[in-house]
């Protein structure tokens, strides 16, 4: 058995203090992440700082038709704050379709923003896993891969990211903002997932000690259209297979913007810039719409059993669209 200590943080500086001063030690938010990693002895921390009482809970809107989320905001006072179900309702769409009601009580928007992949080699800590073990390799590459990503794949993972959130939130731009001993940093959402190259252990831009303090969304009308669509094995208390965040704008038959991002088929939440720069200044159009998504999936690898996973993704973007071209909510 191995020894795990617990700290109750008092403010944000004591958290930064508390975490610094060891070097297995981590956050602790809702733990529905990491105190599962904890007891499958993936997560090799040895000392939490309980980070439940800073002032890290608001969902505010903001001057600019943006929001400001905090960091320990939960999931389900984000999905039900009114200003994210008018203003975003892909944000809240995401968040009301992940884990269940109990878990979205708990689990906090910075916790969601880190958790791990679901991918069984990591989580069963005996299989080859290269973001488990550095050097160990994937044993995905050859073993049951279906759940596994097309996209921004390396030979050394090919782990989905599994957050939902994320993936609304790529979508429209948000900014996470995190402090640390260097000071504060902004980081935009999309840059906060790494891709996994040669260095698959490296989830994310910061330090072990460095706190996510809130997710900023600017202000755009565009995403009072968005839909979140989730594609799965079952309709509740499941990861996706394949997820999309969408919203556009169209005149005169012409798209003027667009937003889509895909979800359950990266290593990182997919924001689909090729896609959405094949459709703006063109027909809004179905013919279109499955045009644009094949070029977003041009370069997918799929493998024997996650092949799949690229024809659905094509239709989900598509689908997606379509919803938010005619309105349709979900
Ligand atoms: C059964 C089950 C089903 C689930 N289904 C879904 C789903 O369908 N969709 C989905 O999106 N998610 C799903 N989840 C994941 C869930 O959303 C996450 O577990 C949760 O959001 C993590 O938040 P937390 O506050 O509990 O984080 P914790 O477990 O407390 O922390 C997770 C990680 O983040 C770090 N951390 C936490 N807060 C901060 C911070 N402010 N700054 C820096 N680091 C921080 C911790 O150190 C830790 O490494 C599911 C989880 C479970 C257990």
């Amino acid at each position: 058995m191995r020894p795990l200590t617990y700290s109750r943080a008092r403010d944000v500086d004591d958290a930064l203090a508390l975490v610094a001063a060891g070097p297995d030690s981590a956050f602790l938010a809702g733990g529905t992440t990491e105190v599962d990693l904890l007891r499958a002895g993936v997560s090799r921390s040895g000392h939490l700082v309980d980070i439940n009482d800073l002032p890290l809970t608001a969902v505010e809107d903001r001057p600019d038709g943006g929001l400001h989320i905090g960091a320990l905001a939960r999931m389900n006072d984000v999905a039900r704050a009114p200003g994210v179900v008018h203003r975003f309702p892909a944000i809240s769409r995401a968040l009301l379709q992940g884990a269940s009601e109990q878990l979205r009580n708990m689990a906090s928007l910075g916790g969601n923003l880190c958790q791990r992949t679901r991918c069984p080699y990591l989580r069963d800590g005996v299989s080859a896993c290269n973001k488990r073990e550095p050097g160990t390799g994937c044993a995905a590459l050859d073993g049951p891969n279906r759940g596994h990503a097309v996209l921004g794949t390396s030979d050394h993972c090919i782990a989905t990211h599994p957050s939902d959130v994320a993936v609304a939130l790529v979508a429209f731009d948000a900014v996470v903002h995190t402090v640390g001993a260097a000071g504060a940093r902004a980081i935009a959402a999309d840059d906060f997932f790494l891709l996994p190259g040669e260095t698959p252990e490296i989830e994310h831009p910061i330090g072990r000690d460095e706190l996510i303090v809130g997710i900023d969304v600017p202000g755009t009308p565009i995403a009072r259209n968005s839909v979140y669509l989730k594609f799965r094995d079952r309709q509740s208390y499941e990861f996706a297979l394949v997820s999309v965040a969408a919203a556009i704008e169209v005149d005169a038959g012409i798209v003027t913007d667009v937003r889509l991002a895909l979800g359950g088929v990266g290593t990182k939440p997919w924001r689909a810039w090729r896609a959405e720069a094949a459709l703006v200044g063109g027909p809004a159009t179905e013919a279109a719409f499955r045009r644009a998504a094949a070029v977003e999936l041009a370069d997918a690898v799929g493998r024997e059993q996650n092949a799949f996973k690229i024809e659905l993704a094509q239709r989900a973007a598509v689908r997606g669209l379509n919803q938010s071209l005619k309105g349709i909510r979900s």
